[in-house]
């Protein structure tokens, strides 16, 4: 009975910790839970590799990185238009003076 109770807090004293976390890593970093430790997140960012729906940046780009700027994921796009962190909000499009970005 004792045994089931030290369980109990320990289980509520993990989940208070890992929300905290998150919380505290949200002041700082977009998304953190979706970034670091969504499981699905993961799973999806796989099929960024075979997706139809792939960025290519053409050889107008002048490497000025205002889209590493913009991007929220701290991703390069001009070096890595598909990672598999990006999450198609299209900024880097939007962003881009040069219209180097495409789908
Ligand atoms: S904003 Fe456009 S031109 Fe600048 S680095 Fe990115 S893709 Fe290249
Ligand atoms: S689509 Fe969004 S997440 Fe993906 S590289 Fe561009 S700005 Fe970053």
């Amino acid at each position: 009975m004792q045994d089931k109770s030290i369980f109990g807090d320990a289980k509520i004293f993990v989940k208070l910790f890992g929300f905290s976390t998150v919380f505290l890593m949200s002041l700082f970093v977009f998304r953190p839970f979706c970034k670091y430790f969504c499981p699905f997140g993961v799973f999806l960012g796989v099929f960024n590799k075979i997706s139809p729906f792939r960025y290519k940046v053409d050889s107008s780009c002048n490497k000025c990185g205002m889209c590493r700027k913009k991007c929220k994921m701290g991703i390069k796009p001009y070096e890595n238009p598909n990672s598999v962190e990006c999450i198609r909000c299209g900024e880097c499009i939007n962003k881009c003076m040069k219209k180097s970005i495409h789908k």
